[in-house]
């Protein structure tokens, strides 16, 4: 864990300001909560006010920690502009099931289709939270490349009602890009599933050094354009607003 000071988060938004992102989100797993300081982010707006810098966390179901985060976030919620919602661990509290590559030993011998059940009965359960603004990588159960047998949509659908009936919205990450499965979160299947839903969308490239900001966005920008996606939300104190994606603007990112 990194304590959020000035040296550490600026080459973020140097990174963000050399391929002209007007937005950047910080989004910290919530296991390092202790690290974010709303003071150094503020310092950080008033050094970069060309940018607009929102303060967010990741909140996940981490057997161990995730009581803490949760209580964090409550107490914080008033100075957090997004919180994002996602599942990283099934049966073991010791391991995280998308450890590359330790974790693909978890679906070892194992029915896919009742671990995919099981992952998003988990997503449903961090939406019901009602602690997050948004479900980060909602597929990451396809890590490793294992595909369920069943029909996707019997399995998806349920879980994007859920998500629809808590207005809640989830993100595009080119983060599986630079995973074994090397596709986007979430599967153009499932992209098509939360457009007939109404489920409105983020955008992430979920980098966890600042030379991974928006990587491949370009090419998710190609992807949207294909889906005719042209809106994406960003996040001020959990108030969703819409902004246009400009397909004019060749090699400009959308929004973070
Ligand atoms: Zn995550």
């Amino acid at each position: 864990m990194q304590p959020y000071r000035q040296a550490l988060l600026q080459p973020w938004v140097d990174s963000a300001r050399k391929i002209a992102l007007s937005e950047i989100a910080f989004t910290d797993h919530d296991r390092y909560h202790a690290g974010i300081s709303f003071d150094a982010l503020d310092c950080l707006r008033e050094e970069n006010p060309d940018l607009t810098i929102r303060a967010g966390i990741e909140l996940d179901n981490d057997p161990i920690h995730s009581a803490a985060g949760r209580k964090w976030i409550e107490q914080h919620w008033n100075k957090l502009d997004f919180v994002l919602g996602s599942v990283h661990f099934l049966d073991r509290a010791d391991q995280m099931f998308d450890s590359v590559p330790a974790g693909a030993e978890q679906f070892d011998g194992r029915d896919i289709d009742a671990i995919y059940a099981d992952y998003f009965r988990r997503v449903r359960e961090i939406a019901a939270t009602g602690l997050v603004d948004c479900l980060a990588h909602v597929d990451l159960i396809k890590i490793h490349g294992h595909r369920p047998n069943a029909e996707i949509d019997a399995i998806v659908s349920e879980t994007f009602d859920f998500i629809r009936s808590r207005d809640l919205a989830i993100e595009l990450s080119t983060a599986g890009w630079r995973k074994p499965v090397n596709e986007l979160y979430p599967a153009d299947r499932i992209i098509e599933l939360a457009m007939e839903k109404g489920i409105p969308f983020t955008t992430a490239s979920d980098a966890h050094s600042h030379v991974q900001l928006a990587e491949n966005f370009a090419r998710l920008a190609e992807k949207m354009s294909s889906f005719g996606i042209r809106e994406v939300c960003v996040f001020e104190k959990h108030k969703r607003d819409l902004r246009a994606v400009s397909p004019s603007v060749a090699g400009a990112p959308p929004p973070l």
